[in-house]
C-alpha cells in the first residue's frame, strides 16, 4: 500500500467520451504547465487524448458528452460497472449540452436537417449521464475549467476533502 493509502503505487484513471466536442478532455491534455505533475499520480489507462493505451481496469472514470444513442448507454454502464468512482465533466455530461437543444424539436426533422436523407441512429432526446447510472461528482462548464477537475481528481485520488465547484447564481 503506498502513502496515499491506495493498494497500488498509483490510482488508475480513463477518461471517455461520449456524444460531444471532447473540448473537456482537450482542456486536461493541453493543461501542460501542471500536466506531468497531474500524471505522476495517475496511472492513465484508457484517455484518448492523452494516451494510446485502452485498458479496461481503472478506478476512477472521468466521462464527457452526452448520451444519444442507446450502444452508448451499454457503453456507459460498463464504464460504470468498472469504475470504483464516476466524475461526470462538462455540461454535456452533467447536463445534456449543447446537444439537449434537439429536445425541442422533432427527432425526424432534426436529422433531416442535419444529416439529409441518411439514416442515423439517435435517440429522442439527448441525455445527461446520471439518466442511466450513478454518478458520484459532476463538474460542470463548458468547457470545465482545467484547475477544477486537476484538483477535484486529485483531491479523489489522495482522498482529501473534495470542494466542489460553487457558482453563483447572479454576478455583479
Ligand atoms: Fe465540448 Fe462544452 Fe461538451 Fe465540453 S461541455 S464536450 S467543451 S460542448
Amino acid at each position: 500500500m503506498n502513502h496515499l493509502g491506495f493498494d497500488r503505487e498509483k490510482i488508475r484513471i480513463g477518461s471517455f467520451d461520449f456524444t460531444c466536442c471532447e473540448g473537456c478532455q482537450l482542456q486536461l491534455a493541453n493543461k501542460e504547465s501542471t500536466l506531468p505533475e497531474f500524471l505522476a499520480l495517475l496511472d492513465i489507462r484508457n484517455f484518448r487524448e492523452i494516451s494510446s493505451e485502452r485498458l479496461d481496469d481503472y478506478d476512477i472514470a472521468l466521462v464527457e458528452g452526452s448520451i444519444t444513442r442507446q450502444d452508448e448507454v451499454e457503453r456507459l454502464k460498463a464504464i460504470r460497472a468498472q469504475a470504483k468512482t464516476l466524475v461526470a465533466y462538462g455540461t454535456c455530461a452533467c447536463f445534456g449540452g449543447m446537444n439537449a437543444q434537439k429536445n425541442k424539436f422533432d427527432k425526424e426533422e432534426c436529422i433531416r436537417t442535419v444529416y439529409g436523407d441518411k439514416e442515423i441512429d439517435t435517440m429522442q432526446e439527448s441525455h445527461k449521464i446520471s439518466d442511466f447510472v450513478q454518478v458520484d461528482y459532476s463538474i460542470p462548464g463548458c468547457p470545465v475549467n482545467k484547475e477544477e477537475v486537476e484538483r477535484i481528481v486529485v483531491s479523489i485520488a489522495t482522498r482529501s476533502p473534495i470542494s466542489l465547484p460553487k457558482y453563483p447564481v447572479c454576478v455583479e
